[in-house]
């Protein structure tokens, strides 16, 4: 990091717009190039195919970009979000019902109105430049291709030329669809294994105009999926302009949510809650459902490069992709624009060599839960495998524990004590450490002596009645992620809470 003077983002995506928003404060200067026309208005468009799927932010993403955008969920409700002050979800699973509260001051928008937001902010950031209709198409390096210090670019219209754009920091944040790899093997470096999670999933997604008298008893509900049944996810969802969503998921590639409205229909009704199918009688479509597949989840392993070039990060779904169903992308995105900042930090007061592998490994550990919690839940769908050279660990005693967990905190839901369903939920949020939720003490809490068949062979399993020896054995299981998680979150934990 010899200069600090011209940074280059690749993607105006969310991951680019939070990295530009981020290094405005280090770089004197910021240029994202981006490959399509960005629109004036919230409006979906061809480089983000997945925009017009429902999009929420995590807890913890929230909490990030209020940072780095204070007050843009007040954007969000001048354009006619949904407060979440306003809303009820009701979590169903195949053990009973919790209705929850999001964390006061959060909305719920479409995707497209969530990025025209956090783009006008970045837009007015007088040392952020937007380079558009124009895409990169490769590194310019150092004549030892250690360091990259620049890239090409060509403007998409016919006859274009060629340019070159220097920068003293490259960032690229292109999405799914980034050519890092390709460009990184251009400059004849080796890019390790990836590890790929073969998960062949399926969204289908309609939109309805909520009509007055369904607005006034509102409330959001999300389905979890039962995969040994072939029982699909849904989510019943509010965006912006008294627009409902609904979407149905399912993984492992032997059955797709249908996009034919009658079809689609009949899935909503076969859901693990009837909530969903119930309020299809009041809502209005306002088009036919429309799909998304993929067939893959990537998590790119760059930190493991030796010989990584300096002047070159990586992140958002380049380097990580996750089954979007779990919503975990954009708050990891905004985890790692945070980890780059803070890296950048300790490099001004101390500077080190290495700097970008070692923002790359900071980013993989906060990578780690997020891959860990969404395959163990994808693995449970048949026809979904992991492929890596290290092994996922602790899938089926995770699973496992997870199922009596779920249980018993639902148990206690309707006893009245929320808590442990809580736990649950704000782990898949990224807001609590799984070491938390999977330990001796809880794990005392959730089985019972005298426990079912299930809860005996979660105990076989781990062999041991000691509780030290208990803990030392799910320490042996379940990876260790603490160093993912800071003291910060306390504050999201207690708000949730104190609900
Ligand atoms: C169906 C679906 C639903 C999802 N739902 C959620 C959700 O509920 N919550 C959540 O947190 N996440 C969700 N995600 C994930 C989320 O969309 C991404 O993780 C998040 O937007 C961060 O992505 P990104 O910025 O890295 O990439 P993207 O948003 O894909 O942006 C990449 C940008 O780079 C541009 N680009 C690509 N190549 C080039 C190039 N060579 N030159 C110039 N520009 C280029 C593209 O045009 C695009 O603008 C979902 C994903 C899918 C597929």
């Amino acid at each position: 990091m010899a200069n600090m003077n011209k940074a280059v983002v690749i993607g105006a995506g969310i991951a680019g717009l939070i990295t530009a928003r981020m290094l405005s404060e280090y770089y004197k200067e910021i240029y994202i190039v981006e490959r399509d026309d960005l629109p004036t208005t919230p409006a979906n468009r061809q480089g983000t195919p997945q925009s017009f799927h429902p999009h929420r932010v995590l807890p913890r993403g929230h909490m990030i970009l209020e940072r780095y955008f204070s007050g843009y969920t007040n954007d969000l409700l001048d354009n006619g979000a949904y407060p979440s002050d306003a809303e009820e979800i009701v979590l169903v699973n195949p053990f009973g019902n919790l209705i929850v509260r999001p964390p006061a001051g959060s909305a719920s928008s479409s995707r497209a109105l969530l990025e025209w937001v956090l783009r006008r902010r970045v837009q007015k950031i007088h040392n952020v430049h937007f380079i558009t209709n124009t895409e990169v198409i490769g590194f310019m390096s150092s004549e030892d291709r250690q360091t990259i210090i620049g890239v090409y670019t060509k403007e998409r219209k016919k006859n274009s030329q060629e340019d070159l754009l220097t920068a003293d920091m490259v960032i690229d944040s292109s999405g799914r669809s980034s050519k890092v790899i390709k460009w990184l093997h251009s400059l004849g470096h080796t890019v390790p294994n990836q590890e790929v999670l073969k998960v062949f999933l399926g969204y289908s997604t309609q939109y309805y105009k909520i009509p007055l008298e369904a607005q006034k008893q509102w409330r959001s509900v999300i389905s979890d999926a039962q995969p040994a049944k072939g029982i699909s996810n849904g989510t019943l969802i509010r965006i912006e302009d008294d627009i409902a969503g609904t979407l149905l998921f399912s993984a492992g590639g032997e059955h797709y949510p249908s996009i034919k409205p009658d079809e689609y229909q009949e899935e909503l009704k076969s859901l693990n809650a009837s909530e969903i199918a119930n309020i299809m009688d009041y809502l209005e479509p306002l088009q036919a459902p429309r799909g998304y597949r993929t067939s893959e989840s990537i998590r790119q392993h760059f930190e493991q490069m030796k010989n990584w070039p300096s002047g070159l990060l990586v992140l958002g779904d380049a380097f990580c992709s996750f089954d979007p169903i779990h919503g975990q992308g954009i708050t990891v995105a905004a985890i790692e624009a945070e980890i780059i900042e803070n890296c950048l930090e300790e490099q001004i007061r101390n500077p080190q060599p290495y700097f970008e592998r070692h923002v790359l490994h900071r980013m993989q550990e906060a990578i780690e839960p997020a891959w860990w919690l969404s395959s163990i839940a994808d693995l449970r769908w048949n026809g979904v495998k992991h492929i890596g050279t290290t092994p996922l660990k602790g899938v089926t005693f995770a699973q496992k524990y997870i199922d009596l967990f779920t249980k018993k905190a639902t148990e206690l839901v309707t006893k009245g004590n929320s808590k442990f369903y809580l736990m649950q939920f704000l782990m898949n949020s990224l807001v609590l450490p799984p070491s938390k939720f999977f330990n001796a003490e809880i794990l005392t809490i959730i089985l019972n002596d005298n426990g079912s068949p299930e809860e005996k062979q979660v105990r076989a399993e781990l062999d041991v009645q000691d509780p030290k020896l208990f803990q030392q054995r799910i320490d042996e299981c379940i990876p260790s992620f603490d160093s993912a998680f800071d003291e910060r979150l306390n504050d999201v934990l207690m708000s949730f809470e104190q609900q």
